[in-house]
């Protein structure tokens, strides 16, 4: 006999997507997060696409789906009412009648890491992936405090426990060096020195033997060997952080330092920029691209001589015109992105003149398409983690409006 696992509710997956995709990444003008669903119903099914078409929704209802999760927002705009007249409100009633959720990570998605242009970057095989357009990493501390050494190991624990000390996939990283401290002893009680786990009460008897064996006089110069600990803390943790240290700490009025660390560029960002195992000439890149993104109507146009060598790639899934400043300054040989309009490429080939970087423009729904596969292994990964497996598949509905292209008789043909 099987015990079957219990289902998550709604609530339980989306806690997890936000992990995945923390809706404070999303940029000022865009719209997350859940559209439509009860967080307190429960979660079999989940269905991932990049557009909530009715074509997708329709797959959804079919299948039993409890959740559709898409790239792409319903609504962007707001609007004052939804009723089945509009075709966005027809998708909110079909949903809602049928007890399917739906669930949007669009931008903030786009600048995770992974996120949406890492999937397109793996699947044309680029390595060594960096930020096009880098993020400001979180705001960040460093916290400074001075340990005597039978409390170290207990201070960073504390530390760590509270948040500090995570830097990618390390945990509990912490610097410590050696040092002396010195005070002149004033007429009442000293700084409880060297007491480590000893209690408050202990502390004092210490500090008399060691008045008594030193035999020292108020005005007299004591010196104290202590570690200086330095760990990095999240800025939203630091007051928690502080709290754990101070309870931690063996000296009633620590010394600590808070040094604010200045932004710099993070793992997250739009765009992503790698390279590729060997040199490639242009034509074969391209092909490379057709071959390893769903089939579109569109395929893939290319600016650039075909016998051009690449081997630097930027990539940027969905539209990136915008980002041509950070294509040139990365020193890619090639940008592959969508939606390129005839005057940013034209004015990006011309200042490039012969040379890089080429142009690959590609069906906006086949550059984000790749992303899905890596959501659903990582959303059933956490979620069977924590008990609570779910069932998540990707959409086979083609969401790209282009339905045929024919080849202009009379143009230039390579
Ligand atoms: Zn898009």
């Amino acid at each position: 006999m099987t015990t079957e696992a219990p289902s998550p509710t709604l609530g339980d997956v989306v806690a997890v997507l936000e992990r995945m995709y923390d809706p404070s990444w999303a940029r000022d003008w865009d719209a997350v997060g859940l559209v439509c669903g009860d967080p307190d119903t429960s979660v079999r099914r989940v269905l991932l696409a990049v557009d909530p078409a009715p074509s997708v929704i329709e797959e959804a209802l079919a299948w039993r789906a409890d959740l559709v999760i898409t790239h792409h927002p319903l609504f962007l705009r707001p609007v004052h009412g939804i009723p089945t007249s509009t075709q966005k409100g027809r998708v909110i009633h079909q949903l809602v009648r049928g007890g399917c959720a739906l669930y949007t990570a669009h931008t903030n998605a786009d600048v995770a890491a992974p996120g949406v242009s890492d999937a397109l970057a793996r699947v044309l095989g680029l390595t060594d992936l960096v930020p096009l357009s880098a993020d400001d990493a979180d705001p960040t501390d460093k916290v400074v405090t001075f340990v005597p050494d039978a409390a170290v190991e207990k201070v960073i624990d504390a530390l760590a426990a509270a948040g500090a000390g995570e830097l990618g996939e390390y945990q509990r990283c912490a610097w410590t060096a050696t040092g002396t401290g010195t005070f002149v002893q004033g007429s009442g009680p000293g700084p409880l020195v060297g007491m480590g786990e000893e209690s408050e009460a202990a502390g004092a008897q210490h500090r008399a033997d060691r008045a008594h064996d030193a035999d020292r006089e108020p005005g007299e110069r004591e010196s104290v060997e202590e570690r200086r600990v330095e760990m990095v803390v999240p800025r939203h943790r630091r007051s928690a952080a502080l709290a754990a240290l101070r309870l931690a700490h063996p000296y009633a009025d620590p010394s600590i330092d808070v040094l604010e660390l200045a932004p710099w560029s993070g793992p997250r960002g739009i765009g992503r920029v790698g390279t590729l195992g060997t040199p490639t000439s242009l034509r074969e890149f391209a092909m490379l691209v057709a071959e390893a993104l769903p089939g579109t109507a569109q395929g893939v146009r290319v600016a650039g001589e075909p016998t051009s060598v690449v081997q630097r790639v930027a990539v940027c899934g969905g539209a990136g015109d915008s980002l041509f400043d950070a294509v040139r300054g990365s020193g890619a040989d090639v940008f592959v992105t969508a939606d390129l309009r005839h005057h940013p490429a034209a004015e990006l080939r011309d200042r490039a003149g012969e040379g890089p970087p080429y142009l690959v423009d590609v069906a906006h729904w086949a550059s984000e398409w790749p992303w899905l596969a890596g959501v659903a292994n990582r959303l059933e990964g956490a979620m069977d983690e924590l008990g609570r497996p779910i069932e998540v598949h990707v959409s086979t509905k083609t969401t790209d409006p282009w339905t045929f292209r024919l080849p202009s008789p009379g143009g230039v043909v390579r």
